[in-house]
């Protein structure tokens, strides 16, 4: 296990990603309370000054978003966030999805993180200590999300791989399937990287396949998808969509496109199955 979140933390995919988490959560939030499921939760919260000044990622992503002058409400939404964070202005500290979901849970609300590699997820319970409804545990997500969701209602399921082994597609549409199998109610964001067009659409072909409805999918595209050695880009797919997901995913990857990305890039979103 190679991956560390760490050198990509605050990117422009984390920031598709994090803005719509927070988009979720509120949403749900207004229907009820809500139990969060992370399969790959990650440290929980990610100083910016060590491996990210190698990567040079957060620099052309978070960095860009506080330095940006017109923001739209959600991406202001997650920009808030940061700046919550970093009182003394700048990015320094950039919250993982953790640490995002746990400052927003309320008390009838909780958050159940799960993380493989010890390390990390000993930064996890450090980070998400000041909240009691929110818990980091070690072990694999994709078991751990599909084995709690049968004992919780209509859960939001994040699922976020690092994409390091080739069965990571695979195991996310199986764990989406799994989790919509225990409660058709629950509502699951699978984060992707865009590099090519040819295993992403393997990827939702898979989805369609396990007969799961209502799949929104939100692509930015950074640049054309023609290298697949790059990440081009990034997509959120969601399961169980809720309405206004369309209009939310669009305000987020179009800002992030327009503001972030090459003059051949696209934000991109549709309705699969
Ligand atoms: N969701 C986090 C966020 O948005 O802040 C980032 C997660 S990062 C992309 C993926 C994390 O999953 C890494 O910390 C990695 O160690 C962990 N991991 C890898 N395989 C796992 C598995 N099967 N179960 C749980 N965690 C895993």
């Amino acid at each position: 296990m190679n991956y560390r979140h760490s050198f990509h933390a605050g990117n422009f995919a984390d920031l598709v990603k994090h803005a719509l988490v927070l988009w979720l959560l509120k949403e749900r939030q207004e229907r009820g309370p809500v139990s969060v499921l992370d399969t790959h939760a990650g440290a929980g919260l990610y100083d910016l000054s060590g491996d990210a000044v190698r990567s040079r990622e957060a620099e052309a992503g978070v960095a860009r978003l506080m330095a940006a002058e017109a923001r739209p409400p959600l991406i202001e939404a997650l920009a808030a966030e940061v700046a919550a964070l970093n009182p003394q202005g700048g990015a320094r500290f950039y919250p993982g999805s953790p640490m995002l979901t746990a400052r927003a849970l309320r008390a009838e609300d909780s958050y159940r993180g799960f993380e493989l590699n010890p390390p990390v997820e000993t930064l996890l319970r450090e980070a998400l200590a000041p909240w009691p409804n929110a818990t980091g545990r070690a072990g694999d997500g994709y078991e751990e999300a599909a084995r709690a969701a049968r004992g919780l209602k209509a859960p939001l399921v994040l699922i976020d791989p690092p994409f390091e082994r080739p069965d990571d597609y695979v195991r996310s549409a199986e764990t989406a399937a799994a989790v919509l199998g225990a409660d058709p109610t629950a509502c699951v964001a699978i984060w992707t990287p865009l590099k090519d067009l040819e295993t992403f659409d393997g990827f939702i072909r898979r989805l369609e396949q396990a007969g799961l409805s209502r799949v929104l999918v939100a692509e930015a595209r950074l640049r054309p998808l023609n290298n697949p050695m790059k990440m081009n880009g990034c997509a959120m797919t969601i399961v169980n969509a809720p309405s206004g997901a369309d209009a939310a995913a669009a305000e987020i990857c179009g800002w992030t496109v327009q503001a972030l990305g090459d003059p051949g890039g696209r934000a991109e979103v549709w309705r699969a199955g």
